[in-house]
């Protein structure tokens, strides 16, 4: 076991030395600006711990733009229900940071997911994962009647996205802010496979792709 570690940080060590010659030198302003700068990300964004999501390389994002929150299955504990990591990042994000933006990211293939919808047992090797999961039960039951017929992976994760959008809501920092004006929240599903997003539209009331709904202001930039 220790050699497998040991090949396996030789591994991240290459990958440090890596980006000391490739990408730092090719980015150094802007590394050394986020570093005599204080931090001002626009916006807070909460994902899922899953490894093939990269939020910086999804949003384009440079050092400094998104304060980033991540956790099994992109959950927001509904607020003084499970106080922790995921309530102080919000905290920070909203009232120190200030940011302007808060989302919820969910994803295709998200084993959480997959998880809740599986039998109930499947969970009992891993206690911890199954007490953290039933932040979503109430999306469990909504995407359940949504569906003719067993609840549709798809079905599960937007509804989870949009239960943990409540949940954000019921902090304090996000209400408050929320009242003020000073913050708006979506509900994003990212799709691994095709590099798309698709984004929580109110009035719709539906995830709509983000290629259908980007045109009109990129053009107008590109014609300005
Ligand atoms: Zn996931």
């Amino acid at each position: 076991m220790a050699e497998k570690n040991d090949h396996t940080l030789d591994k991240l060590r290459e990958g440090i030395l890596q980006f000391q010659r490739e990408t730092y030198p090719a980015r150094q302003a802007e590394y050394e600006y986020a570093a005599t700068h204080p931090q001002k990300p626009h916006t807070l964004l909460i994902t899922c711990a899953d490894s093939r999501i990269d939020p910086e390389a999804l949003t384009a994002s440079s050092p400094g733009e998104i304060f980033v929150a991540r956790n099994v299955g992109n959950m927001v504990p509904a607020y003084g229900e499970m106080m922790g990591g995921v309530s102080a990042v919000i905290e920070y994000a909203i009232d120190a940071l200030q940011v302007s933006h808060a989302v919820v990211c969910g994803h295709t293939d998200c084993g959480a997911m997959k998880g809740i919808l599986a039998d109930a047992g499947s969970l009992d090797a891993m206690p911890t994962v199954k007490s953290w999961l039933r932040n979503a039960d109430a999306a469990k039951r909504v995407a359940s009647t949504v569906d003719d017929g067993p609840t549709s992976l798809k079905t599960m994760t937007e509804q989870n996205v949009l239960l943990q959008m409540q949940h954000l809501r019921t902090h304090p920092s996000v209400a408050g802010a929320l009242a003020r004006g000073a913050l708006s929240i979506s509900g994003w599903v990212y799709d691994i496979a095709s590099g798309d997003v698709r984004i929580f539209d109110e009035a719709e009331n539906k995830f709509v792709s983000v290629r259908d709904t980007a045109t009109a202001p990129v053009n107008q930039e590109k014609l300005a």
